[in-house]
């Protein structure tokens, strides 16, 4: 049985993220999306339970996907979970030159551990969490660019202030 992880932050889990997902389920037999807790990210707009059951809820039509929270070194974490690799996205070449050291230094503590690459569709390249975030704030429109659940997630924050 061949798991990879999808290590990340998914505040929130967005239509990018849920292309990755798919063409990499496509290789591997089993995907866990792991969300990290020790995000350095400052305040972000879910608690780490909210983003794995919104992904949970955005993945209900794929078999073969799990989510759980994470903390600690991911590589160890991979090495404990038995899985083959890492799933990251790459959108931009400014991606590969951030996603690299972070490759090789995990592959260093854990030897087996290697990082496979995916390219989103072309209409996700711009597309980040951040952005969401952005526009989100600002009270744009994100319909289009997150999973429904998460769309009405973020819908409930703005009415809830
Ligand atoms: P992190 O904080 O670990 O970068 P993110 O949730 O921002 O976590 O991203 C997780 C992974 O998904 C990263 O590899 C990122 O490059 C990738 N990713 C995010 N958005 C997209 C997208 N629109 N298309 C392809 N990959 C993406």
């Amino acid at each position: 049985m061949r798991l990879a992880l999808f290590p990340g932050s998914f505040d929130p889990f967005t239509c990018g993220h849920l292309d990755i997902l798919e063409r990499a389920l496509r290789i591997f037999d089993e995907i866990e999306v792991t969300v990290a807790v020790n995000s350095n990210k400052k305040t972000p707009i879910f608690s780490v339970e909210e983003r794995c059951a919104l992904i949970e809820a955005s993945t209900v039509h794929l078999d073969r996907v799990g989510v759980a929270p994470f903390e600690g070194l991911i590589a160890e974490y991979a090495r404990k979970r038995g899985a083959l690799a890492l799933i990251r996205g790459l959108r931009q070449t400014n991606d590969f030159e951030y996603e690299q050291p972070m490759a090789l230094a995990n592959r260093h503590i854990y030897s087996k551990l290697e990082t496979v690459f995916f390219l989103p569709s072309s209409d996700f390249t711009f597309l980040s969490s951040s952005i969401v975030r952005d526009i989100f704030r600002w009270g744009g429109d994100i319909s289009e660019l997150v999973p429904q659940p998460v769309g009405d997630a973020l819908q409930i924050k703005r009415i809830n202030g």
